[in-house]
């Protein structure tokens, strides 16, 4: 289900988004093109934003999380960097927001064992997990995000392409609350992806934080050719666009032409028979060259971890304000207030 930006533009009041990522490492390019871009073109639309840190999902997959706090701190960094305005956005960590937690106990009620195990994304990150057995949480991994989604009642969600059999729980979850409780509380929430679903990372797998193939949006020019450099492509000379048979190639082609406001085929044509050797260079100027701003603003504001601190302060007040108003409703429909 795709909701269109001219229907967005026509009515951005119609629309409220919530998206977020998990504070495992930097945001990356993956993530740029994928989701935070949009999320910033929807902000200027004039649409009401919520970024929820996923602070409890990073037990997902591994045993501990790793500087929680500090991690979440510079996932602000890397939004406001990217263009979020924290004034008009509401950014919050889901461990300060207890009532959110609250509601995917009932959420949990609503689906069976069965579709969770089916969850294609959830058999991805096991396969990736870094741990030796699969924890409870990666199962509720899903439903987890649906209360990320409901309590605020976003019914827009910025995402990548891994992301759309979580989302499609969520729409479930939403559905089947409203059906057996005889309500309308919750929206049935829209995915919204960008031209660049599924960026490849340097190893040819989806571009991930935690799979050391990510080129970081935070990263240094030499970093970023460094890691272009080793990217993995293929033999044929002659550059083209082919996303099926070339996955490697065209996912590089697809970022070049992102950064430059290209087609990729028409950098493809462009560097015609210059084999992946040009096709890299010409890729790392046009990152370097696209990331400059984003990259200056970024040290700015590295600069006070204060500012940072206090973004999250005022989001996760305002996210508890939300979350005990729909929680209170929740309960309500259910009989038990
Ligand atoms: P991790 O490896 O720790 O899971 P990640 O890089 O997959 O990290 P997430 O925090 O899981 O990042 O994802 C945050 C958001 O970014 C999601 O909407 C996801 O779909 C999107 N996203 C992540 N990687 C990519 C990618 N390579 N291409 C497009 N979108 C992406
Ligand atoms: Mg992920």
């Amino acid at each position: 289900m795709q909701t269109s930006t001219v229907q967005i533009q026509q009515d951005p009041a119609r629309y409220r988004v919530l998206t977020g990522d998990r504070p495992t490492g930097p945001l990356h390019l993956g993530h740029y093109f994928g989701t935070l871009q949009n999320r910033v073109c929807l902000q200027q639309l004039g649409v009401e934003l919520f970024l929820v840190i996923a602070d409890y999902q990073v037990l997902t997959d591994r045993d501990t999380a790793d500087r929680p706090a500090e991690r979440a701190e510079d996932l602000v960094l890397d939004y406001l960097a990217a263009g979020v305005d924290p004034e008009r956005a509401t950014i919050f960590t889901h461990s300060a927001v207890p009532a959110l937690n609250q509601l995917l106990l009932p959420f949990l009620s609503l689906v069976s064992v069965a579709e969770l195990q089916r969850n294609p994304t959830v058999k991805d990150e096991i396969a990736h997990s870094q741990q030796n057995s699969v924890s409870g949480l990666m199962f509720t991994y899903p439903v987890h995000q649906a209360a990320d989604i409901l309590f605020c009642k976003a019914n827009l969600v910025p995402v990548g392409q891994d992301q759309l059999p979580h989302l499609e729980t969520t729409r479930t979850i939403a559905r089947r609350f409203n059906d057996r409780y005889a309500t309308t509380v919750f929206p049935t929430p829209e995915a919204l992806l960008s031209d660049a679903p599924l960026l490849l990372g340097t190893d040819g797998g989806k571009m991930s934080k935690s799979r050391g193939n990510a080129i970081a949006l935070g990263a240094d020019t030499d970093q970023t050719a460094q890691m272009i450099r080793g990217a993995k492509t293929d033999t044929e000379r002659r550059i083209s666009y082919d996303p099926e048979q070339r996955p490697e190639v065209s996912s590089l082609l697809l970022l070049g032409a992102l950064c430059e406001g290209l087609q990729p085929q028409d950098v493809a044509e462009e560097i015609g028979d210059g084999g992946s050797a040009t096709l890299k260079r010409r890729v790392t100027e046009a990152v370097n060259e696209y990331l400059r701003p984003i990259r200056a603003r970024r040290a700015e504001l590295a600069a006070d971890r204060a500012h940072l601190r206090a973004v999250l302060r005022a989001g996760n007040e305002r996210a508890n304000a939300v979350a005990d108003v729909t929680l209170a409703e929740v309960r309500e429909v259910m009989g038990m207030r």
